[in-house]
């Protein structure tokens, strides 16, 4: 499988090593405040070679709960939304921009998503996947900095060398709002033929 140059120089084994011990390191994170109050860490989870990883906000009760990320409604939705495109969530990688649950699940503060973006940084290097997309506006302003998810949803952008990202809502606003699960829903439909470009 092609890698790109960040992980290209690791073996498959020393990639997946890597991954892991990534993972250790979050599950003991005190970089941030959240760390006080979260029940489990959410690392994310999936494939570790996968052409798609789902980047969303952070964990829900749910998540902090079971150490799962998108394991409630959201999560459902945004399975059956996943398998829409004749894909399974075993298939594609599943993290956040904060690992830990902000209490009464407020939005993640600047310091809190600056503390934690390191990490997806490294999830994405060593995952290396195709495709990264955002599910709403905290981790879409990563890859599309000052632009409003309503009005640059669907959209991609080439954020390295074979690899781009697609804006979504967030599968939370997508049940809230009927128009945005449409959205949704027809912005997944440009992930088969995103892949099949790249
Ligand atoms: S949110 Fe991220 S930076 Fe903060 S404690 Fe959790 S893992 Fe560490």
């Amino acid at each position: 499988m092609d890698r790109t140059p960040e992980s290209a120089h690791l073996s498959n084994e020393d990639r997946i090593q890597a991954i892991l011990r990534l993972e250790s390191d979050i599950r003991s994170c005190t970089r941030c405040r959240l760390c006080e109050t979260r029940t489990h860490t959410v690392p994310g989870e999936g494939d570790f070679s996968p052409q798609i990883v789902f980047v969303g906000e952070g964990p829900g009760a749910e998540e902090d709960r079971l150490g799962r990320p998108f394991v409630g409604r959201s999560g459902r939705f945004l399975d059956g939304m996943i398998e829409s495109v004749g894909l399974r969530r075993e298939d594609v990688f599943i993290t956040s921009v904060v690992k830990c649950r902000p209490p009464d699940n407020r939005d993640p503060r600047p310091d809190e998503l600056a503390a934690c973006w390191p990490y997806l940084d490294r999830q994405i290097e060593l995952l290396a996947p195709s495709v990264v997309v955002t599910l709403g506006r905290f981790s879409m302003q990563r890859w599309f900095p000052g632009e409003r998810i309503t009005r640059i949803h669907g959209q991609t952008k080439q954020i390295s060398p074979g690899r781009m990202a697609l804006a979504m809502f967030h599968p939370a606003a997508a049940l809230r709002n009927p128009r945005w699960r449409d959205a949704f829903a027809a912005d997944m439909q440009k992930l088969p033929g995103l892949l099949e470009q790249l």
